[in-house]
């Protein structure tokens, strides 16, 4: 552990210190941001001695992405939520952006500390020490993973940055400077097994014996990981962050049983349900969207957050000492298809079918036929096969009835040819979507 005296601490102890953060923070809202003043005014709370503590926090209402955006002006571009003033801010970060402009992020050096803190004990979590040599494949630019990035450099690693869309160079630097550990995307993992499995490359029997993805769900689950860690002779760990509130907040241990907070102390975790948004307690095995908040920001702190992932969660002990939480994601609740009343992700129809392995590829693309969240049945998913496979009825029955015992979902499965389905050196398309819909 990086801070053994923070992340093992009895998770009572840290709830109690996050109350006084957040009840500071509340006061500091009230203070400086018209988002949160007028947004708390609305719900009938005139001060922050009203909103009360974090036993109170689900009475608040939740901070959506499009309010934000929204409060934006030519004067103010990055939004009502600012706190800060501009001698304050150390860095600004931006989103992709779905409609075209994208959402600035900015930071205090203090926030950007505490990012950079957080993230190295999420990444820490998954074994990699100082000394070790660690290769890196995010093309940072104005994301948030720059931060992430720092974060090996907190950790003491020797940091490789080769970027995305440069496989051979990547290979290149694995075979000649042995780095012990990779950073990616899990789909660009899963790529690198086929193509090292083209060339003869010998990526099984490389020096990399840790895996660490992020950017996506999926890379907990265990059939796929099962395959990554297979192809790579490595053990494949999972980080997640959310770009508005922090990068890796999230860091899973070797214990591969979910991820870890690493940013306790500056974020705050809650669950609600997607559709209601009523409270969900944490509880072992439970399950709902993810919401965070920001308990020790300053450059534009957020509220009940919601983060638009999906989450199971885990409150039981862990082996390596961690206390708290642990989450995996279960798909993006963006991305999520209601067929007949029952939720289904894609990451989870991937999972499925990639237990048919090796007589699947392991890639899919879920194909709904209405624009929109709610599907008819059945719901058809193309499932590539593996190399030098040929279709056959059984299988795609097989792999129907898999689908339909376990995800309790009625599919058409269409078997596809090896190579057929896009490969990806970033983030995977597991759903053909329809014209472009507003959410
Ligand atoms: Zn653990």
């Amino acid at each position: 552990m990086l801070h053994p005296e923070v992340e093992a601490r009895p998770w009572v102890e840290q709830l109690a210190i996050d109350d006084e953060s957040y009840r500071l923070q509340l006061a500091y809202l009230f203070d400086r941001s018209p988002f949160y003043r007028e947004k708390l005014a609305g719900a009938g709370l005139a001060s922050a001695a009203a909103a009360g503590g974090l036993g109170d926090i689900a009475r608040l209402p939740c901070t959506e992405k499009d309010e934000l955006r929204a409060s934006r002006t030519p004067e103010n571009p990055i939004g009502a939520h600012l706190c800060a003033a501009p001698a304050e801010i150390v860095r600004i970060y931006s989103t992709s952006g779905t409609t075209g402009t994208p959402s600035y992020i900015p930071l205090t050096a203090g926030d950007l500390d505490n990012w950079v803190t957080g993230s190295a004990r999420s990444y820490a979590a998954s074994g990699v020490t100082a000394g070790q040599r660690i290769v890196s494949t995010y093309n940072a630019g104005p994301f948030v993973a720059g931060a992430a990035l720092a974060s090996f450099d907190r950790i003491g690693l020797c940091h490789i940055p080769v970027g995305t869309g440069n496989t051979e160079r990547l290979m290149l630097v694995i075979e000649q400077l042995r780095p012990e550990a990779a950073v990616l995307t899990p789909s660009y993992a899963a790529h690198l097994v086929e193509w090292a499995a083209e060339r003869d490359f010998d990526l099984e029997g490389s020096s990399v014996e840790r895996v660490l993805v992020a950017g996506e769900p999926g890379g907990g689950e265990p059939a796929f990981r099962a395959k990554l860690e297979a192809g790579w002779g490595a053990r494949v760990t999972e980080a997640m962050g959310i770009g508005d509130i922090g990068v890796s907040l999230w860091g899973e241990c070797e214990e591969q049983d979910g991820m870890h907070l690493g940013a306790r102390g500056f974020v705050h975790a809650e669950l609600i349900e997607p559709d209601t948004g009523a409270s969900v307690e944490l509880a072992d095995g439970a399950t709902g969207e993810l919401v965070l908040t920001h308990l020790r920001h300053r450059a534009a702190p957020l509220l009940r957050f919601r983060t638009r992932d999906h989450v199971q969660v885990w409150t039981s002990e862990c082996g390596c000492g961690r206390t708290g939480p642990r989450v995996r994601c279960l798909g993006r609740t963006d991305d999520m298809l209601i067929v007949r009343g029952v939720n289904v992700f894609p990451s989870a129809v991937r999972e499925v079918v990639s237990t048919f392995a090796p007589e699947v590829s392991g890639n899919v693309l879920v194909r709904p036929q209405a624009p929109g969240v709610k599907q008819e049945p059945p719901l058809p998913v193309s499932v590539e096969l593996a190399r030098n496979a040929t279709p056959d009825a059984v299988l795609a029955d097989a792999i129907r009835d898999r689908l339909r015992n376990v995800l309790v979902v009625q599919t058409h499965v269409d078997l596809v040819p090896w190579g057929t389905l896009r490969r990806s050196e970033y983030k995977s398309t597991l759903v053909e979507h329809q014209v472009e819909v507003d959410r």
